[in-house]
């Protein structure tokens, strides 16, 4: 390839161009054959999407990604780019990255015919054949596919309809390569016309003179499901032309998603402290966004996106290092009380119902961290005995904490209440465990009692024993045992 400098080097080379979509897929089979990994860096996708995509590009289809946000779907488009040669010759200079094979503009046909042979050529990237633009209704056509340039064409003293006067939108400066619309449904119907024209028949009409233009590119997009099979927002012919719709989807197991967060979340922070991620507190996040997505008072159809529990990681992480740095601690360890401190990330990753509105979307964040962190909780102690610590603070036990307490605090305060420390352990601590992380594993123990309602916890007084309410089943007839005053203000004290 670097010996070939000139069109006549190209020729005797013996090289053959191909349309865009069979040089894909003639990779895509190269890659199969090879068993080589395909998409990397998508995960959970391996059982449902993949094997559509590769479908869709074995057939040689334009095809759509149907989902909702934060499903990859750039990602997937952006990764096709992979299946492109590495480089191919081009015209150099040509805006539309003519074929010195077969070119298309009037200028590059005139280049050829008078330089033949000698003329020099380049070799362009795979990187520089993927051009991407996001829909909005205010896309013109001028902004897709071009526009004519009327000064341009009085210097030149050409006919308007020469391609020559035109000025190339995206669609022309994709030829050759991958043009991805994101969002199509937002793409108004006479871009949608203008795109099909020149997709079926090669030519549009531009300021009504017809322009022809044998474009080669592979059209992939992406929808919202719900917006793409609106009546009338995509126009009957384009979504024929539309080989494959392939529906994405969340992870489906919360493996995948810690997998998938644990690939995009900056977790590896440059300072000078380390920083140690508890796993009930990656599981607690991640379980955010699914709670979220099983909540009825959070809009279904606009889904909630996997860059929740990326963003809110990055921010528990932040909070704990602030906590670290304040009271000079040596190692970073997020606690689950810090993600309580990544709410201006969770807030603003979901669209909320009617009913959700009343309620506000921080408390809604609220209420979902707590039940995040008791399904949590509940997996890793399940059938464990929590009864003496509950008791402590029925007894009239309150711990002062917060999220700002250090490692020290947190561990002295906690000190004499019995059974405490036992429960940590469990949680994951390992034989000498630092300060900071056997605080967090305490810290995760309390949160937990509270998701259960077991305890409570307020902003002021940190944790107190839980509002009194009737106690059922066993319970109730253990606490009958001892000796039970009723004080005023229902709250209960017992005596031994
Ligand atoms: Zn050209």
């Amino acid at each position: 390839m670097a010996a070939i400098v000139t069109l006549g080097d190209l020729r005797q080379s013996g090289y053959r161009s191909r349309p865009v979509k069979q040089e894909i897929r003639d990779n895509l089979v190269r890659k199969l054959q090879a068993g080589e990994a395909l998409f990397p860096g998508i995960i959970g996708y391996d059982d449902t999407v993949v094997p559509q995509l590769v479908n869709a590009v074995l057939s040689r289809h334009n095809f759509i990604l149907l989902g909702l946000r934060g499903q990859a779907k750039s990602r997937i488009l952006r990764g096709l780019a992979d299946l492109l040669d590495e480089r191919i010759p081009v015209v150099p200079g040509c805006e539309i990255h003519d074929d010195p094979l077969a070119p298309l503009c009037a200028s590059c046909r005139a280049r050829i015919a008078m330089e033949g042979d000698a003329l020099p050529i380049g070799w362009l990237h795979r990187d520089q054949r993927y051009v991407e633009k996001l829909a909005t209704p205010d896309v013109t056509i001028a902004d897709m596919v071009g526009d004519i340039d009327p000064i341009k064409a009085a210097e030149a003293g050409l006919n308007l309809s020469d391609e020559l006067t035109m000025h190339y939108g995206l669609l022309p400066r994709a030829n050759r390569g991958i043009f991805a619309i994101n969002e199509l449904p937002d793409l108004a119907g006479k871009i949608q016309v203008g795109l099909f024209n020149i997709l079926q028949e090669g030519d549009v009409q531009i300021k009504g003179y017809p322009i022809r233009l044998k474009l080669d590119v592979m059209l992939v997009f992406t929808a919202n499901p719900e917006d793409y099979t609106a009546r009338g927002k995509i126009i009957t012919p384009l979504k024929d032309r539309i080989g494959s719709e392939i529906r994405t989807h969340y992870p489906a197991t919360r493996s995948h998603a810690l997998a998938i967060t644990r690939q995009e979340a900056w977790t590896d922070r440059t300072g000078a402290l380390k920083v140690e991620i508890p796993d009930y507190v990656r599981e607690v996040v991640e379980e955010i966004a699914f709670q979220a997505r099983a909540d009825r008072k959070i809009d279904k159809r606009s889904g909630v996106s996997q860059r929740l529990p990326i963003s809110t990681l990055e921010l528990v992480i932040s909070n704990a290092e602030r906590r670290a740095l304040a009271q000079g601690e040596h190692v970073v360890v997020p606690r689950v009380t810090d993600i309580y401190a990544a709410l201006p990330s969770i807030t603003g990753k979901f669209e909320l119902e009617y009913e959700g509105e009343l309620r506000g979307a921080e408390q809604i964040a609220r209420d979902l961290i707590r039940s995040a962190v008791g399904s949590v909780f509940t997996g890793i102690f399940d059938g464990v005995d929590t009864r003496t610590v509950i008791e402590w603070f029925d007894l009239g036990g309150s711990l002062p904490l917060s999220d700002s307490s250090s490692a020290d605090e947190v561990i002295t305060q906690t000190r004499g209440v019995q059974g405490l420390r036992d429960l940590a352990a469990r949680a994951g601590l390992k034989p000498g465990a630092t300060a900071p992380a056997v605080a967090s594993a305490i810290d995760f123990v309390l949160e937990g009692l509270y998701a259960q309602k077991k305890i409570s916890r307020s902003d002021e007084r940190g944790y107190g024993a839980a509002e009194a309410t009737p106690r059922r089943g066993q319970r109730r007839e253990e606490v009958s045992l001892d000796e039970e005053i009723r004080m005023p203000g229902n709250k209960k004290k017992y005596y031994n």
